[in-house]
């Protein structure tokens, strides 16, 4: 568990974003849920809890997520459900559990960039915009390949909500970490592809893409195993993730065609 010495409840992203900067230790806190199976000594824990940044707007094809809306609420919010397929929300029902999903934020899981994110790869499957305080706004792509520096992400911002989108996970049991992640996602003749928890990070396979632009599913398959890099943790070893691959991919767009139809 962290511990900290003292506790600011920001009243502004201003005072929020100063107050990170004051001492190196000093670290923003959300939900917890990983913060707390950390050990960090924090000078202050900095709460942007009272910013009103939990909302979901949806504009058109476009939804805005406020970083501390929770990642229950992806799952339960109507636009979430309506949006791509539904995608958002697909991806994040196998996290740990509904008291766990109550407390995460989507802030907290973009934040991490963690290689076995399920959110991760879903947004990466929609055109996906991160915003930040200071540094502004960049593709979620350019932000997961950047130095980290302390910020405050304040929302996301997803297009794609008419894109045909579908996402589908491997796990050794229902609510543990993923072995292995897939989202598609297509719009006209513009196809997606997403793997997650190789264990790196997610990542779109571009040659996967154009194969399933010609239609052919079989060279998809293929692609992902032959293009994308994958590794070997205490869940699955590199070789068995490479199998995976395609058979997840297959699973996806199997669901994407049947708009829905059960994992
Ligand atoms: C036991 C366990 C199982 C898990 N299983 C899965 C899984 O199966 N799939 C999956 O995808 N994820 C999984 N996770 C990850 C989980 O989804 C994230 O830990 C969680 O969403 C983080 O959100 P949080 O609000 O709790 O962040 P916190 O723990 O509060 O913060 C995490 C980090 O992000 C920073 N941070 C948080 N919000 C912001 C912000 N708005 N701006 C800048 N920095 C910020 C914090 O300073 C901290 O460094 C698991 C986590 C745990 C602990």
């Amino acid at each position: 568990m962290f511990t900290a010495k003292t506790y600011l409840l920001a009243s502004s992203l201003e005072e929020a974003y100063d107050a990170l900067q004051k001492n190196k230790t000093n670290t923003l806190v959300a939900g917890c849920c990983w913060l707390k199976m950390t050990r960090k000594r924090i000078w202050t824990a900095v709460d942007i809890s009272r910013l009103g940044l939990d909302s979901i707007v949806p504009d058109g094809d476009t939804l805005q997520i406020g970083a501390m809306a929770s990642l229950h609420s992806l799952e339960t919010d109507p636009a979430v459900k309506g949006f791509a397929g539904g995608i958002l929300s697909e991806a994040v029902r196998r996290i740990v559990g509904v008291q766990f999903r109550n407390c995460a934020t989507v802030g907290g899981c973009v934040w991490m960039r963690a290689g076995f994110s399920d959110l991760l790869t879903a947004l990466l499957a929609l055109d996906t915009t991160v915003c930040l305080y200071h540094a502004g706004q960049m593709p979620l792509d350019e932000f997961l390949t950047s130095p980290v520096k302390k910020d405050i992400l304040t929302h996301i911002i997803v297009r794609g909500g008419q894109r045909r989108a579908a996402y589908v996970s491997m796990r050794l049991t229902e609510t543990d970490f993923p072995v292995l992640t897939a989202a598609v996602s297509l719009l006209g003749e513009d196809w997606r592809v997403v793997l997650g928890a190789r264990p790196g990070l997610a990542a779109r396979c571009e040659r996967a893409e154009n194969a399933l632009g010609t239609g052919d599913r079989d060279a998809a398959i293929q692609a992902v195993r032959d293009d994308l890099r994958y590794g070997g943790n205490l869940r699955a070893s590199e070789a068995y993730r490479r199998q995976v691959a395609g058979v997840l991919l297959a699973r996806a767009v199997e669901k994407l065609a049947g708009e829905g139809a059960a994992e």
